[in-house]
């Protein structure tokens, strides 16, 4: 019969042993440097680096979407707590109609505009509280979940941000900027249009963004609050009366939101 310290030295042994070599599938360290991601695949993680998070040498199809949807989403202006999944998501299923049956119209030419053959510009218009914005949202996730690349603007900020790029410090300049928010992204979202002050330099870079769309026929959903602003700059007017172009949808509803204060 083997003695305990001679079954013990033979464990000892072969755990230095085993340690020495890295045996294999018996190394630890290897074993956590795969995982296998929420869609099944068994997925290899970076071995250039210790630090984390690793990257991942062979990541599925439909993480690669998700991780560039995520970040197409991060940078549509559109407020976390409004996507799907967040607090108060403002897609189209989560419309109620029931609340303003006014806005079955523009709820319905809102889900058509975000098909390919609508015409490129889509205008609510309407007084406040009716959903006019909650459908512009809606039309912003409809395309940020196809990958496309969105911005979603309160038209003020908009004007806010291109000011900053004349400050001293600024580190954009405003060529860039202008082609940032004016035409690179799939969709612009211009929320708020006429609530701007209307000054000469506000509306002429107004002026310019619109222009810029219009001449490349990309998609541009604008609300605004009060007809009148529509029509103060003749120039911005006869694009939103441009047919072929732009879809002028009158919102009728009335303003829910003490509807919304009843109910909570
Ligand atoms: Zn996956």
């Amino acid at each position: 019969m083997e003695s305990l310290g001679s079954i013990l030295r033979r464990i000892v042994g072969r755990t230095s042993t085993s340690e020495g070599s890295r045996t294999p599938g018996f190394d630890l360290q290897e074993y956590e440097r795969e995982r296998t991601c929420p869609h099944g695949q068994k997925v290899r993680l970076h071995r250039s680096t210790q630090s984390w998070p690793w990257e991942e040498e062979n990541p599925c199809r439909e993480c690669r979407r998700e991780r560039v949807k995520g970040r197409l989403y991060d940078a549509s202006g559109v407020p976390d707590l409004y996507w799907p999944g967040g607090k108060t998501p403002a897609t189209f299923e989560r419309f109620d109609l029931a609340l303003n049956p006014q806005m079955e119209r523009p709820l319905r030419l809102a889900q058509e505009y975000c098909e390919d053959e609508a015409p490129p510009w889509l205008v609510l218009v309407g007084s406040p509280g009716n959903g006019k914005t909650h459908l512009a949202k809606a039309i912003a996730i409809t395309f940020l979940e196809r990958l496309a690349r969105v911005r979603l603007w309160v038209v003020p900020e908009f004007l806010d941000r291109l000011k900053a790029t004349f400050a001293p410090d600024s580190e954009r300049d405003f060529e860039q900027e202008m082609a940032d928010l004016a035409y690179l992204p799939n969709l612009v979202v211009m929320d708020d249009y006429g609530s701007q002050s209307q000054t000469p330099w506000a509306n002429e870079r107004l002026y310019l963004v619109l222009n810029m769309r219009y001449e490349r026929r990309l998609r541009t959903v604008i609300t605004c609050n009060e007809p009148r602003a529509l029509a103060r700059d003749g120039r911005i007017r006869s694009r939103l009366y441009d047919g072929r172009l732009c879809q002028l949808v009158h919102c009728k509803g009335i303003d829910v939101r003490p509807k919304l204060r009843e109910v909570r």
